[in-house]
């Protein structure tokens, strides 16, 4: 046996076993892995049948003993290129179909079939002899027409799965790239491999294929060892990354994008793969025409957007997360999650808590809340505080005389009305039934009468016009001065403007009264 011949074998013999030792580590380790595992042993089985076949080819003396190898090897070979597209889809969690896996594996099997009984339809070679001049085990052959269908068939199932990862290597997260290119070199060797052999530019009578294989096989290896290639597969990562509500988008180390969700998809639809590599200031401004409003540092932070400009508005909290890459390099994320409906739901509660429904005024809870702390700080800086506590005259006479409804639009007209006299410092509350109060920040009690009289005018000369009739309603109120340099609370005060109130009324209402020590 030639020295060449020694060496083919060994190099085939080779890529077979480290294919079988591939197979058998996945196999004892299936259970870790998903079922990519499955696909990736029958690739490598295939690749060993179709080696050993090859190696044991190169031994046979007979043209039955080479007929019978090369049947072996066809097994293999035309399996392991439709086996390999497969797998090459499954790790980039594409679907298989069984529509057309089914018929390309069941090729596979026919291509085999035809090699086997060959002798009798000489479909798949025209010729297939011993060699005359070079002797067993190389051999002369004369393609037929199922071997160019075949061989169509096994390049672009090989051509196929290359420009499928390849496609996907933009998308790909960095820490995923050396895998994805260990895959993309195992496809490209053989692919090229083969394209040469069928063109015929290789030693005449020997496959080249198997020998190359072996180094495609230790990529594998490598690859497996060393980036746990099927227990964190892209797709599982894929499939719990867009399972997620929240919005979620990967930046590198310079904020440039590297991946986003279906949920950041489904709140921006104008993000797009293209924008991959795109510094995020950027990808944000094509994405809503206004600048990113945070600021991207890797510390942790928890800020809420407001898109005004958005079809509807959105209010967005945003969590940024530093990532710390294994080999230390530093990137961020970005978790978007949309607060608006939260934040409607919140406001409606806080109306509901501190306004008045009818008047819109702020309730009696409300005014203590707020009233309180501008006494204290009045208080504090020696400013002067006031109050006007009001009450509409005889409005039990209104609502006898034109119904309850009418006597609700009267006190909505009051508070619209007084609301429109009355500085935005000014806490205008409605203290409850057809009484108001008003606090008054700065006011000493002599300026607070002359707003509270202002008002009375101004209701006096503003009446309620209806289509049938216009309704004038008129106020009494008491007005008290905070006393400086006391302990005196918002329930003393607002009792004093009570007994100014009363004294209003008793004297014949539609009026204001201050209070004053002993009038009551
Ligand atoms: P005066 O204050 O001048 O002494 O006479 P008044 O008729 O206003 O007397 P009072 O304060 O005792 O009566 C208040 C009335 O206001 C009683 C109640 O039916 C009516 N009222 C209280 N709250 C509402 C309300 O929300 N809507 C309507 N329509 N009426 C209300
Ligand atoms: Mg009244
Ligand atoms: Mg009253």
């Amino acid at each position: 046996m030639s020295s060449n011949l020694t060496a083919y074998i060994a190099l085939f013999s080779t890529s077979g076993v480290i294919n079988l030792y591939l197979c058998m580590y996945v196999f004892f380790r299936r259970h870790q892995y998903t079922n990519i595992a499955y696909y990736f042993m029958l690739y490598t089985v295939s690749i060993s049948i179709y080696c050993f076949g090859s190696a044991l080819g190169l031994t046979a003396t007979t043209l039955s003993g080479l007929k019978f190898w090369n049947t072996i090897l066809y097994i293999g070979m035309p399996a392991s290129a439709t086996l390999g597209l497969l797998f090459a889809m499954k790790y980039l969690g594409m679907k298989i179909k069984a529509a057309w896996a089914l018929p390309l594996l069941s090729i596979s099997a026919i291509t085999c079939v035809m090699v086997a009984t060959n002798d009798f339809h000489n479909l798949h070679y025209k010729v297939f002899e011993i060699d005359p001049v070079l002797g067993a085990p190389f051999v002369v052959q004369e393609i037929g027409p199922w071997y160019i269908f075949h061989g169509i068939l096994t390049f672009s199932s090989m051509f196929v799965a290359f420009l499928l990862m390849l496609s996907r290597w933009r998308e790909t997260a960095r820490v995923y790239r050396a895998q994805l290119l260990f895959l993309l070199i195992g496809q490209f060797i053989p692919m090229v491999t083969a394209f040469i052999y069928l063109l015929g530019f290789t030693p005449p009578g020997i496959d080249p294929v198997p020998m190359v294989l072996w180094f495609t096989s230790l990529l594998y290896v490598w690859s497996i060892n060393t980036t746990r290639m099927f227990a964190v597969v892209p797709i599982a990562k894929d499939a719990i990354f867009n399972s997620i509500n929240d919005g979620v988008v990967v930046l590198d180390d310079t904020h440039q994008l590297i991946e986003f969700n279906q949920s950041f998809k489904g709140m921006f639809p104008l993000i797009h793969r293209s924008m991959y590599g795109m510094n995020f200031n950027q990808v944000w401004q094509e994405l809503v025409d206004e600048p990113f409003p945070l600021t991207l540092d890797a510390s942790s932070v928890t800020s809420e957007i407001n898109l005004e400009s958005f079809p509807i508005p959105y209010i967005y909290q945003i969590r940024m997360l530093p990532l710390q890459h294994a080999n230390n390099q530093k990137g961020m994320l970005l978790i978007f999650t949309e607060v608006s409906e939260l934040k409607r739901l919140q406001r409606e509660l806080e109306n509901r808590a501190y306004y008045d429904e009818l008047t819109q005024l702020y309730n009696r809870r409300a005014f203590f809340e707020k009233g309180e702390l501008d006494l204290i700080l009045a208080k504090e800086d020696e400013l002067p505080y006031s109050l006007i506590l009001f009450d509409v005259d005889h409005f039990k006479k209104v609502n006898d005389r034109f119904g309850h409804d009418v006597g609700d639009l009267l006190l909505k007209h009051v508070a619209d009305v007084c609301k429109s006299q009355l500085e935005e410092s000014s806490i205008f509350a409605r203290y409850g039934g057809e009484e108001f109060v008003i606090g008054l920040k700065d006011k000493t009690g002599s300026e607070a009468e002359k707003v509270a009289e202002r008002l009375r005018l101004k209701l006096e000369s503003s009446p309620l016009v209806l289509p049938e009739q216009a309704i004038t309603v008129t106020v009494s109120s008491g007005v008290a001065e905070a006393q400086a340099h006391t302990e005196e609370t918002l329930h003393q005060l607002l009792k004093k403007s009570d007994e100014a109130l009363y004294v209003a009324k008793r004297q014949g209402r539609n009026q204001v009264q201050m209070y004053r020590e002993n009038v009551g």
